[in-house]
């Protein structure tokens, strides 16, 4: 059979089975491209949808539109956020939608498991979860729309998004596309839904919320902690980090600061896994700094990195000193500007030189900004020490540039995080300039890690006594 022929009679099967899908709750049948003024209704569209993806080749052919409308609309997407959330930069926003809509793996990565033996045949079979609610952050809203469709529908499910109020818009917006799409291509909507008004209510209704039995959480420590205490569903949750970057005395240094520079830099800094503090071993630390300045960024004295903090963080000074909403990822200049001097505008990074002083206060919080301190280790042992210090063991995310293997192993053991990325930007442990699939959901506390669709399935095993074995 020609190829034009199969691929015409998958056509058929799916527009048989994507035919006619209407809404089981007696809601209007299709909400808005997704978005529900009631939740109920949302979840009950969303059940119904996922029940007409009953082939592999649905799926596949799902993801293709997904992929192509995410590509499509990465721009128009990336401005949207900037411009409703007023976090980070347009063209890393429009690098990271393209990277997820690429680099997102599709169905393709489950496969079954088959166990021969004397006693017969066993298999293991990836089934959906049903639908899953996942709770989404305000510093990537389309790209873990896009990110989190693709895995979750690839394992079979459906979605409900429970975005963060402050970046609704951006996000229904990217509902509404991709199911627009989806439908264009197969008939079926609402596999991605979510409701009118989203508050932190309606996500903390999800986290008990009937006929859901997977939980997923991207966000902060506060809303893993809340999801943690109250939902009874199985959860994976993608919490805070504070990923700290080691440079030991043998590093190209060049190359630490150009890496160092792009990575934490990456849309302002706003991504979990970006290097928030540098630690440097003393003996280079001069020459790091030059180098540093060399690719673009300014240093910047203890006193004006005290008046930014004034301006930028809560509950300054003070224990409890913490990141304002209002200031994560904005530009290094308007850092600057808040602080009340200037550095030019092209300048993606601040970074100021505090020495020993390793409780110092943009090295303790996730700042989320593009402002790093540079810390000063005697030796790489003490460099790894304070890493692990700063990390707090959130699991999240370290790294570290080394020419000495014997260091490159000792601290990728040491660091038990999620990611660990040797002479390069974090990011290339997304995908970004490394090798590997994406995410935007890096699963930290509850362990599943980068996640894929594989994250997303539950693993069914069928055993046959006795038959089957071929050989
Ligand atoms: P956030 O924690 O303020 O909000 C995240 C989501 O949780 C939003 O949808 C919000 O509405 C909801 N939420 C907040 N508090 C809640 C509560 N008590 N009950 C129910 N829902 C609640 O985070 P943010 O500022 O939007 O995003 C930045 C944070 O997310 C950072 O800490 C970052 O490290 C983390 N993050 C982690 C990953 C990862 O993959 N590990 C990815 C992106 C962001």
């Amino acid at each position: 059979m020609r190829n034009e022929d199969i691929e015409r009679i998958v056509d058929e099967v799916i527009k048989q089975l994507g035919r006619g899908v209407a809404c089981a709750s007696g809601a209007p049948a299709q909400g808005d491209w997704g978005v529900f003024e009631r939740l109920e209704d949302a979840v009950a569209c969303a059940d119904e949808a996922r029940k007409r993806m009953e082939t592999v080749a649905i799926r596949e052919k799902i993801v293709r539109a997904i992929r192509r409308a995410a590509k499509a609309n990465a721009r128009r997407l990336a401005e949207m956020a900037v411009e409703e959330t007023g976090m980070g930069r347009i063209e890393d926003k429009v690098k990271k939608n393209l990277l997820v809509a690429h680099r997102t793996p599709g169905p393709e990565i489950i496969s079954p498991i088959a166990m021969t033996g004397d006693t017969g045949l066993t298999l293991v079979e990836n089934a959906p979860w049903g639908v899953i609610a996942s709770v989404t952050p305000s510093t990537n809203p389309a790209a873990t729309v896009i990110n989190n469709s693709i895995s979750m529908i690839s394992g079979g499910n459906a979605v409900i998004f429970a975005p963060h109020p402050g970046a609704k818009r951006t996000t229904q917006e990217t509902i509404k596309i991709l199911n627009k799409a989806v439908h264009e291509s197969t008939g079926i909507n609402n596999l991605m839904v979510c409701v009118k008004e989203p508050t932190i209510e309606v996500a903390k209704q999800l986290f008990t919320y009937p006929g859901i039995d997977l939980l997923v959480v991207t966000g902060g420590e506060a809303v893993v902690e809340a999801a943690r205490k109250t939902t009874n569903k199985r959860l994976i949750a993608a919490g805070a980090g504070n990923p700290p970057v080691v440079v030991d005395e043998t590093a190209d240094l060049v190359r630490a600061a150009q890496g160092i520079y792009d990575g934490a830099s990456f849309d302002n800094n706003i991504i979990c896994a970006d290097e928030k503090e540098i630690i440097v071993v003393d003996s280079v630390a001069d020459v790091l700094k030059q180098e540093l300045k060399a690719v673009g960024a300014v240093e910047i004295t203890k006193d004006q990195a005290e008046a930014v903090a004034k301006v930028v963080l809560l509950d300054y000074p003070g224990p409890n000193a913490r990141p304002n909403p209002k200031w994560v990822g904005r530009d290094a200049a308007e850092l600057a500007k808040a602080g009340g001097f200037s550095v030019p505008e092209s300048c993606r990074l601040l970074f100021v030189d505090v020495g020993r002083d390793v409780d110092y206060v943009f090295a303790r919080v996730e700042q989320m900004m593009p402002l790093l301190p540079l810390l000063r280790a005697r030796d790489f042992k003490e460099a790894v020490d304070w890493a692990m210090l700063l990390e707090r063991n959130l699991r999240h995310t370290a790294g570290m540039y080394s020419r000495n293997i014997e260091n490159m192993d000792a601290m990728a053991r040491r660091a038990n995080t999620s990611l660990f990325v040797k002479n390069g930007p974090h990011v290339a442990g997304l995908g970004a300039g490394g090798e590997g699939w994406t995410s935007m959901t890096i699963s930290t506390p509850t362990g599943e890690g980068v996640t894929n669709a594989r994250t997303f399935v539950r693993l069914r095993r069928c055993t046959l006594v006795g038959s089957f074995r071929i050989v």
